[in-house]
């Protein structure tokens, strides 16, 4: 079984921290005060048939409420490398369903081939990564060509969805002196990963789901891969299982508080086990 229902049968503080995750998000799309509004309007004007109608006001967003506090609640990241890809639509309805966010370590060539992916990532609020051009080593590489790769994958990004990266996970987890010094220069943060249940090797979603189960605990990070029908299926399963023990979804900016320093590397959140979390 699995499906929102899920999420909102549970109990206890499990749903109280999903009620506070899904009240954020409830900021992103129009919500149903919208249709009650019109509804009223049109009431309005039917008893008053002489009354101009009152000029509209203007949609006020909503204040956004801030992200979940690491150092109180349990938060993993789970994060999606080497897309996007066909399998990346499953993915995303999956994610939206739930209400759950994430962060997308994008290739560049794939970004310029599915635009539309990579706008509707941004827009349903997930984070947007660079993970270079062709997937290319970056620690062995020279300077010319990591210029080439991250500045080219900026720009596809940039076109499709306005947003310029500020983190770079380099693949293979491959970096030097060299890629950090640029990395800085450029504005942008190294990730890496906590929990890797090498799901491009295995191609099996009950192997991928049981992997990360058994090794999540309080900010760490979590290595998929969406291009892998296989590890897309694993996510349902993996995030109903975790917000059941308690966990929130956050992005990776969001799992340090919101800032990254360029030039820095991150693999996870330090204060993990010292929160004295249920
Ligand atoms: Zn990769």
């Amino acid at each position: 079984m699995d499906g929102p229902s899920l999420v909102r049968v549970r109990q206890g503080a499990a749903a109280v921290l999903a009620a506070s995750v899904f009240g954020w998000l409830s900021t992103l799309t129009p919500g149903p005060g919208g249709v009650g509004l019109a509804g009223a309007q049109s009431a309005a004007a039917a008893q008053s048939k002489v009354a101009k109608p009152k000029p509209k006001p203007k949609p006020t967003p909503k204040p956004k409420p801030p992200p979940p506090d690491c150092a109180r609640v349990k938060c993993v990241a789970l994060t999606f490398d080497d897309g996007p890809a066909e399998s990346t639509r499953e993915l995303l309805d999956i994610l939206a369903a739930r209400r759950v966010r994430a962060t997308f370590f994008l290739i560049g060539e794939n970004a310029a081939k599915y635009p539309d992916l990579v706008r509707r990532e941004h827009e349903a609020g997930h984070e947007i990564a660079d993970h270079s051009y062709t997937h290319a080593d970056l620690g062995r590489a020279s300077k010319k060509k990591i210029m080439s790769e991250l500045t080219r994958t900026q720009e596809a990004i940039r076109r499709a969805s306005g947003v310029t990266p500020v983190m770079l996970r380099p693949p293979y987890g491959s970096t030097s002196k060299r890629l950090t010094k640029i990395t800085r220069e450029l504005g942008m943060a190294q990730v890496l990963w906590t929990v890797d249940p090498l799901d491009w090797e295995h191609r099996d979603t009950g192997y991928v789901e049981k992997r990360v189960l058994r090794s999540v605990k309080p900010g760490y990070i979590v290595l998929l891969h969406d291009i892998h029908p296989t590890s897309v299926h694993a996510v349902p399963k993996i995030i109903d299982r975790l917000a059941a023990k308690g966990y929130v979804f956050v992005t990776v900016p969001e799992l340090f508080g919101g800032r990254l320093t360029p030039g820095e590397e991150y693999l996870q959140r330090e204060s993990g086990d010292a929160q004295g979390l249920p």
